[in-house]
């Protein structure tokens, strides 16, 4: 997917624009982050867990092969069968194989980045086979024909009226004069059409939250109990899963998914927590009846060891996202990518080049709200600054830009002028801007810095009357 400076620009606008999108994002706000906040106060030991869980990562990326290695020996041990794929390309070609080998008409599938990092959807259905979406908002995008916005909550851009036009436009099968104007009635009606499909289905394609290499298992979490029935009831089931997924440990995962539905949805734990460990066995009721893994590198090994390692410490909670003041007011969609907010402005770079996500790292005000919530630590804003230092080394700036640059640096270096300055030039504003902006800064790149004009004291004064008012 390639994205350009202009399209980021003009997609944001857009979003700025788009009433539903705002309003939607607002229960982002409401949502996750007050939920987040109340689940990590319930946990005292919080931060000691973020500790061990980076001391976890950090050892398992160090011993990557060994760990990857150790899974598939267990994973063959019970049945299963591991395909190690280079890139998309690969993966895809395996999946329709192992489609192909069991005469696949239809697929289920449980919500996945990886599987849209792959765009394996696209590629089933021009091979023939249909992909049915089974997480409910995973089904509403799929309908509407959009890629996910948040790794979350892939509709969450949407507000329900909007999903209740889609059913109707989409589900002929029911009476138009039915009500659709609850939750529970758009959940009880997409339940209505997924059930046959898991029945019918010959083929289950999941993701993973993490693996565990000391029992082959594969975790995954769901709120849905989809992803039990995608494993279930076909007889096949595939697991699609990026490298950096492993631990070593049922332990070591206990760790991480203690931090993980806390930082996503503020819940303690997911409502289910998935085990899938082989195929069926002779003393098990239910199952598939084979299992097959796929292990995707796609240019994470490229990371190993290198200035960006910590990126791959991500365990997909979506906390970043959800405090990023950017993807606060933009949506997932503006960024033209898979992977949104602060760690797809990091990683999609990465994986897809930097001159094809060029305006992903610039996407940031650098507040640090992504890394001060981010459960794994990762210095996200400095992985930002290092992409722009290599993007500045690609196409250094033109004598313009340098030169407002040089303006800029003279002021931001002498604290007292600048902000005697910019108190002159907000008070001389003021009669021409009131309820308007100011921009201040060098604009760089379309980035700069807009303060209100509004004529009373800046907020520096503000604050010092503030604080001296408290002293006693
Ligand atoms: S970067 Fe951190 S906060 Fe963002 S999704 Fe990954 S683990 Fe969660």
């Amino acid at each position: 997917m390639k994205i350009t400076s202009n399209a980021f620009r003009a997609n944001s606008r857009g979003a700025l624009q788009d009433r539903n999108l705002q309003d939607a994002l607002g229960n982002l706000k409401r949502g996750f982050q007050e939920k987040r906040r109340k689940a990590k106060a319930r946990l005292p030991e919080f931060e000691e867990l973020q500790d061990h869980a980076v001391a976890i990562k950090e050892h398992s990326l160090d011993h990557l092969d060994f760990y990857l290695e150790r899974f598939e020996k267990e994973v063959t041990a019970r049945g299963g069968k591991v395909h190690w794929c280079r890139d998309g390309a690969e993966a895809r070609a395996t999946i329709l194989k192992l489609c192909k080998d069991v005469n696949a008409k239809r697929v289920v599938k449980a919500k996945s980045m990886i599987a849209e990092e792959i765009a394996i959807n696209d590629y089933l259905e021009a091979n023939g086979i249909e992909p049915c979406e089974t997480d409910l908002g995973e089904y509403i995008i799929q309908l509407r024909h959009e890629p996910p916005s948040h790794i979350i909550g892939p509709a969450i851009h949407l507000k329900r009226e909007q999903v209740a036009d889609t059913f109707r436009e989409q589900h002929s099968e029911f009476p138009d004069a039915r009500k659709l104007d609850a939750a529970r009635d758009l959940v009880d009606e997409a339940r209505h059409i997924m059930r046959p499909r898991f029945l019918s289905a010959d083929v289950g394609i999941s993701g993973a939250n993490l693996l565990v290499a000391e029992t082959g298992s594969v975790v995954l979490l769901s709120n849905e109990g989809n992803i039990d029935l995608s494993r279930a009831l076909p007889k096949t089931h595939i697991v699609v899963a990026s490298i950096e997924k492993i631990v070593p440990t049922l332990s070591d995962a206990n760790v991480i998914l203690r931090l993980l539905s806390r930082s996503a949805t503020g819940q303690e734990a997911a409502a289910y927590m998935s085990f899938l460990t082989g195929p069926r066995g002779a003393d098990e009721t239910d199952g598939p009846e084979a299992f097959h893994v796929l292990l995707l590198d796609n240019g994470r090994s490229d990371l190993l060891k290198g200035e960006f390692e910590r990126i791959l410490h991500c365990i997909r909670c979506g906390a970043c996202l959800n405090h990023c003041p950017v993807y606060g007011v933009t949506g997932g969609h503006a960024y033209g990518a898979v992977y949104t907010g602060p760690m797809g402005a990091v990683l999609t770079p990465l994986l897809e080049g930097l001159e094809h996500a060029a305006p992903l790292p610039e996407a940031s005000t650098f507040c640090g709200r992504c890394e001060e919530v981010c459960p794994m630590r990762i210095p996200l804003v400095g992985l930002l600054r290092n992409l722009r230092v290599r993007l500045l080394k690609k196409k250094p700036d033109g004598l313009a830009t340098r030169r407002r640059l040089g303006v800029w640096l003279f002021f931001a270096t002498r604290p007292s002028l600048y902000h005697g300055v910019a108190r002159l030039l907000l008070r001389l504003a003021a009669p021409f801007g009131r309820g308007g902006a100011l921009s201040v800064g060098p604009r760089a790149g379309g980035w700069g810095r807009r303060f209100p004009v509004q004529g009373g004291p800046t907020f520096q004064e503000m604050w010092r009357q503030r604080e001296k008012a408290k002293r006693p």
